[in-house]
């Protein structure tokens, strides 16, 4: 067996909890992210056959039942991630139709995975059923994100709306839009279902007052469409209370869906 530190998913997933932890999107044990894995992928790293230990998820995911996951850990801190993977993240595969998840690696203090493994693996549920080749649900507390949801309508159409208007690439990154949820608690079901049933018309999420769900077809995918959509949030903040001298039309955006190929969400645009 090869040293699984080593392995490609687990590099880039710690890279990229780390960069997140940089940017100041993951406060403490804020934030949380599970990467899809192929059988194929961990053979050389791990035996599928040797688990650890079973927990059980609370929940039912049949279509993700034998399914691997690189998921990190509840009551974790990203900035440790670096430095002691093992205890932070784990690879778990689900089993019993969702109800349980197996430890083949990881979670090395007796911890296991994220709090909201509900709506992680809900989002992977409804994302795959959109796109075949989606693996990453990421969820993080980006400020100007967060912010906005204090000072904004919460209406799809008009945070959409306002996000595209921020910057030139958005519509470009996210012609989906974001979707918009408001305030629930955390770690349920509840908020897991919800979540999931938004992901069925977009890549990103907004939890309000809380922070975001993106989801991807891989980490640096998914990590650049949250990155721009909080680039975007920023500059709304910097200018959302000065008088605007002018923004990015609609026609502006109708011209970037053709320059792009892009098709920005049905009835966004005028
Ligand atoms: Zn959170």
């Amino acid at each position: 067996m090869k040293e699984v530190l080593t392995a490609p998913f687990m590099v880039e997933m710690i890279r990229i909890v780390t960069n997140m932890y940089a940017h100041g999107w993951d406060e403490r044990n804020g934030g949380n992210v599970s990467l899809l894995l192929e059988e194929s992928e961990i053979r050389e790293y791990l035996d599928p056959g040797a688990v650890l230990r079973t927990v059980p998820t609370g929940f039912s995911a049949p279509s993700l039942d034998g399914k691997y996951f690189l998921v990190t850990g509840t009551g974790k801190y990203f900035k440790n991630v670096q430095y002691a993977p093992e205890v932070n993240l784990g690879v778990v595969r689900l089993t019993g139709g969702g109800a349980a998840a197996e430890l083949l690696w990881g979670f090395a203090d007796g911890g296991t995975f994220t709090s909201e493994f509900p709506a992680h693996m809900m989002s992977h549920a409804v994302r795959l059923s959109v796109d075949p080749a989606n693996r990453v649900v990421m969820h993080c507390h980006p400020d100007n994100l967060l912010a906005m949801t204090y000072v904004h309508d919460l209406d799809e159409r008009a945070f959409t709306r306002t996000l595209w208007q921020m910057e030139t690439e958005c519509i470009v990154v996210f012609p989906e839009g974001v979707n918009v949820l408001p305030w629930m608690l955390c770690g349920t079901n509840e908020i897991g279902e919800a979540t999931a049933e938004k992901m069925k018309t977009a890549r990103l999420v907004i939890w309000a007052q809380h922070g975001i769900y993106g989801a991807g077809r891989g980490l640096d995918e998914t990590f650049g469409l949250i990155e721009t959509a909080e680039k975007a949030a920023g500059i709304y903040m910097k200018i959302a209370h000065l008088p605007w001298k002018q923004t990015i039309t609609d026609d502006m955006l109708h011209q970037l869906e053709r320059r792009f190929g892009v098709k920005a969400r049905e009835g966004y645009l005028s």
